[in-house]
């Protein structure tokens, strides 16, 4: 960096920004890559003196994956493969011509380094299988939600957004009573004092309890939108915030668990309606991971899964009583009769006319049903309890909150960051991160990461929900993981893929 600032104000040099930083570049061994990157940082140094990059981190090989940029550049590379992929496959990528001379390498990286690479973004990849990755992004499960829920409700609630263009200005503005203000959730952690070490947590089944007393890591739970004035979610006057912040410490031993989660939901429900006020009939839409902390259902809500099949005192495995089941027409059935007995699974299938004549065991061995998706199961009466819609539907205790407090939600298909364009603003928070000094303690850690995410601007949050945006477009137009992730790194303009871009990717990529 040093070299670059000598190169650009030496007079007899006469160097322009650039010529100067890829010079510097040149001269330390490298690429154009890394004259991109002293651009990036000087233009960051200059506005905030602390951002001082940790000079020799970035451009060496092992920690070329924790460049948010150069990870991301890979996990849309390996989504463009397909189902599966190896390690060699990351290591032939690197020693693309192409590519070396972005990254400013010479030879592609070792088979070693690429596996640890995977290992640093199994974020978005399952268990490996003999060297091999499956990517749990075209799981059949998850496609069916994407293709058959996600989509179509975002669809409809993408009319009655506030839509921008790439450079912020408003080309959809819905009616106040009809607005729909998108908000959405995560977590991330940033860790303590080896800043190299801020590896993405792993998202295969969601963020994984992380314990609040462990001494390295802090933990951020943020809400964001592309319409609140900041960003990030806070209270109209500024005073309050939806953000969390795990300090490491040792009184704060324990896991952020659901009860946090439907706390600091509870609490940005609160913030979103100060900054717009309910009478208006503005509407917020939150959306969440599809994690396991988060899809914890109420105490109280039904379930088949431990109910013995005859009547008789019985406590819920929650402790609480079961709320009532419905019948097909909407009226209530107590699960309970007058004198507090349970009535067990013959005689609520009994009020439903749905008890055969020749009887139904309690459940097939270990609840593994030859055909566990039929309407009406004859293998067992656990089975057929359990398909049935009031059942079925039981929603999470994290929607049963929003919508009790006349909002909308919705999760995420499970392993499609891609979608959430919060996960662009973690980057983009951590680079900033990684700029600034070591924080001497705890206190200066905390305060480096509230400065390292409030320094994402909201053009750049604007920017990030249309390429989200543009991905789920994508998926909608019947392109797979693979061919979004071509369609994107080709087309960057809109929220909507042209339908020319879509069919030529059709055609193209497999
Ligand atoms: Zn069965």
């Amino acid at each position: 960096m040093l070299a670059f600032l000598r190169f650009y104000t030496a007079e007899e040099l006469q160097l322009t920004w650039t010529a100067a930083s890829d010079l510097a570049a040149k001269g330390a061994g490298r690429g154009p890559w890394l004259g991109r990157r002293l651009r990036v940082w000087m233009v960051s140094f200059l506005d905030d003196e602390s951002r001082l990059p940790r000079l020799g981190c970035f451009w060496i090989r092992e920690a070329m994956v924790e460049n948010e940029e150069i990870a991301q550049e890979i996990q849309l590379h390996l989504q463009g493969l397909g189902r599966w992929f190896k390690a060699a496959d990351v290591v032939a990528y690197s020693g693309r011509e192409d590519v070396m001379v972005r990254w400013g390498t010479t030879k592609a990286i070792a088979e070693s380094t690429a596996r640890r690479w995977l290992k640093d973004l199994d974020f978005r990849y399952g268990t490996p299988v003999k060297g091999q990755y499956i990517d749990g992004h075209e799981r059949d499960d998850v496609v069916k939600y994407r293709q058959e829920v996600f989509i179509p409700k975002w669809e409809e609630y993408q009319k009655r957004m506030i839509l921008r263009d790439n450079d912020g200005n408003v080309v959809q503005r819905p009616p106040p009573d009809q607005l729909v203000i998108l908000q959405t959730h995560d977590e991330t952690t940033f860790y303590a004092n080896d800043q190299r070490k801020s590896r993405w947590i792993n998202k295969s089944e969601g963020p994984t309890p992380v314990r609040k007393g462990e001494g390295t890591s802090i933990m951020v739970s943020d809400f964001c939108s592309p319409d609140n004035p900041n960003g990030w979610l806070c209270s109209k006057d500024g005073t309050q915030e939806a953000r969390i912040v795990f300090k490491a410490g040792k009184n704060r031993d324990g896991y952020f668990d659901n009860d946090d989660i439907i706390a600091t939901t509870e609490n940005a429900i609160d913030l979103f309606e100060t900054n717009f006020p309910q009478n208006t009939g503005t509407k917020a839409l939150f959306l969440f991971d599809n994690a396991k902390t988060h899809q914890a259902r109420a105490a109280d809500a039904l379930s088949a899964r431990k109910m013995p099949k005859g009547t008789k005192y019985w406590n819920s495995p929650s402790g609480v009583p079961m709320r009532d089941a419905r019948f097909a027409d909407g009226r209530p059935q107590p699960l309970y009769f007058s004198d507090g007995q349970f009535k067990g699974m013959e005689v609520l299938l009994c009020e439903r006319n749905l008890w055969p004549a020749q009887g139904l065991r309690a459940e097939c061995k270990k609840f593994q049903c030859p055909s566990p998706d039929a309407v009406l199961p004859t293998c067992c009466a656990r089975r057929r309890l359990f398909n049935q819609t009031d059942f079925k539907n039981q929603k999470s205790r994290l929607q049963e909150l929003i919508e009790s407090r006349g909002h909308y939600f919705l999760f995420y298909p499970k392993f499609h960051c891609e979608t959430n364009f919060i996960e662009m603003c973690w980057g983009r928070a951590k680079y900033a991160y990684r700029m600034y000094n070591i924080p001497r303690d705890e206190k200066e850690q905390e305060k480096n990461i509230r400065k390292a995410l409030d320094s994402v601007s909201i053009l750049s949050m604007q920017r990030f929900a249309n390429r989200s945006a543009r991905f789920i477009d994508a998926y909608k137009q019947g392109l797979s993981g693979s061919q979004a992730a071509w369609a994107n790194k080709k087309y960057h303009s809109h929220r909507t893929l042209p339908p020319d871009i879509v069919a030529e990717i059709k055609r193209s990529v497999e």
